[in-house]
C-alpha cells in the first residue's frame, strides 16, 4: 500500500508509516499532553491502527485519561521523542504526534480540545471549533 504520510523521531531509531488517511486531527490542550510533549498542546492525528506500520521498539507508559481509562503515550526511548498514544476508549485508533512527521504541512488540524486547561501562552488558531474537555 501507498504511504500516506510517514515520519520518526529525532534519532531515526522509530519510524512509521501511515497507509490510511487520518480519520481526525485536532490539538489536545490538556496538562498530561503538556508534561508528555514539554509544550502548550500534543498535536495529533489519529488513523486505524493497523494501517500504520511501526519500525523499531517505541517505549510505552500508561496514565489514567480524565475518562478513568488509559492512555499509553509511546515514545522513543534513546531520544525521547513522543511519538504515539494508544486511548483505551478509541482502541482501534493510533494517535500520531503531528511534529514527527517528515512533512508536518500535511497536518490540518481540525479541533482544540481541554482548552479548559489552555495556558495564557498558547495562542489557538479562533476559526477551529474549541471543547473545554473531551467531546461527547
Ligand atoms: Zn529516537
Ligand atoms: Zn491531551
Amino acid at each position: 500500500m501507498a504511504s500516506k504520510f510517514k515520519g520518526g523521531c529525532l534519532c531515526g531509531s522509530i519510524r512509521y508509516e501511515g497507509s490510511a488517511d487520518p480519520a481526525m486531527a485536532g490539538n489536545c490542550h490538556c496538562r498530561d499532553c503538556q508534561k508528555s510533549t514539554g509544550g502548550a498542546m500534543a498535536s495529533v492525528l489519529a488513523a486505524p491502527a493497523g494501517t500504520i506500520k511501526i519500525t523499531g521498539k517505541p517505549k510505552y507508559f500508561a496514565v489514567k485519561g480524565e475518562s478513568g481509562k488509559s492512555v499509553q503515550r509511546g515514545f522513543c526511548a534513546d531520544c525521547g521523542s513522543p511519538l504515539f498514544s494508544k486511548v483505551e476508549a478509541i482502541p482501534d485508533m493510533l494517535f500520531v504526534k503531528a511534529g514527527t512527521l517528515d512533512d508536518p504541512t500535511y497536518f490540518k488540524p481540525a479541533f482544540d480540545i481541554f482548552t479548559s486547561s489552555a495556558q495564557p501562552w498558547d495562542h489557538m488558531n479562533p476559526a477551529l471549533p474549541k471543547f473545554p474537555k473531551m467531546p461527547g
